[in-house]
């Protein structure tokens, strides 16, 4: 099963998990993580030069998975509120509604059978198109459109259930994942880097948050493009995840620091997203394998959105532009 060092150079083979319940997510009126965002990605897919991909339902998790990041006690209360109708909310953008508790737990399940796929060797890599997204969740609360920490649950199942050591973790979201950092700050098994939009929502990710040694931080100001992206990509997180030789690594995918994206200022066009993409290819296919589990988590221009999954996409399953 274990390959060599030219995995990344070829064809690969990508599962795409989705669901039909993650787009009956519905978070209200103009909210900007909507069920449209799922159905840009299904118009990208549906284009012939996706036809290789291999397409899964995401099953539902148990909230026993779910606990190996969060309290049990939060996930359980969490489906309680889940409304009968209507919206319930649990802060003022983190809206639920009675499809909610279905797409949380599918979510998780998407990311979890990806990663026993790329394990199995199943296929090399998996993209997991969820709503909603995970990666603001701590392990006590959600906040920031998240509910369960989807990329969070992955590592921690690629450890528990697969006995792998280390994990790598890296989030290229315009927004800084303090959910993922909140789950891992005190354990050297898994590193976690950001690059992030700073400062801005949620306020964490500041560069002297380094965790156990085991945290990158890249925040970037308003403004900054592709050249200062690119450079602390290259200076602080690939030195930094090469040292720490992770066994697998999971993308917080998210393509919020587009320039058309109406919530945050960063100007990435299509290109850096297959640059980020490659680079991070180039990594696991020389260390480890090509083994990535990727996870969608912001992007709120449906153009945009569209442009960087075909671009992340394109790049996992090898042939790029
Ligand atoms: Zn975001």
């Amino acid at each position: 099963m274990i390959n060599n060092e030219s995995v990344a150079a070829t064809n690969m083979t990508t599962a795409f998990f989705c669901h039909e319940i993650f787009e009956a997510h519905d978070t209200g009126p103009g909210h900007p993580e909507r069920p449209e965002r799922l159905r840009a990605i299904k118009r990208v897919i549906s284009s012939s030069t996706f036809d290789p991909l291999i397409l899964r339902e995401a099953p539902k998790s148990t909230l026993q998975q779910i606990a190996m990041v969060h309290d049990l006690d939060y996930a359980e209360k969490l489906m309680d509120l889940i409304p009968a109708s209507g919206w319930s909310r649990i802060d003022p953008d983190t809206v639920m509604c009675p499809e909610t508790g279905e797409a949380t737990l599918r979510a998780v399940g998407a990311v979890i059978e990806a990663v026993d796929g790329v394990i199995a060797g199943a296929f090399d890599n998996a993209f997991c198109a969820v709503r909603p997204p995970g990666h603001h969740a701590e392990p006590e609360h959600g906040m920031g459109f998240c509910f369960f920490n989807n990329a969070a649950i992955a590592a921690r199942h690629a450890q528990q259930a697969h006995g792998l050591e280390r994990v790598a973790i890296v989030d290229f979201d315009v927004h800084h994942g303090n959910g993922t950092q909140a789950a891992f700050r005190g354990d050297s098994s898994v590193f976690f880097a950001s690059s992030h939009q700073y400062p801005f929502y949620p306020g964490t990710g500041a560069i002297d948050e380094v965790g156990v040694g085991n945290i990158v931080n890249v925040p970037l100001e308003a403004g900054s493009g592709s050249k200062d992206f690119r450079d602390g990509w290259s200076s602080k997180i690939f030195p930094a995840l090469e040292a720490f030789q992770p066994e697998f690594l999971v993308i917080s995918a998210g393509f919020d620091a587009h320039a058309r994206d109406p919530l945050a200022s960063l100007n990435l066009e299509a290109e850096d997203f297959s640059w980020i993409t490659r680079k991070l290819l180039e990594v696991s296919g020389n260390k480890l394998n090509g083994r990535i589990v990727s996870c969608l988590e912001g992007g709120y221009d449906l153009v945009g959105l569209g442009e960087g999954v075909d671009a992340h996409l394109s790049e996992l399953m090898g042939f790029g532009h």
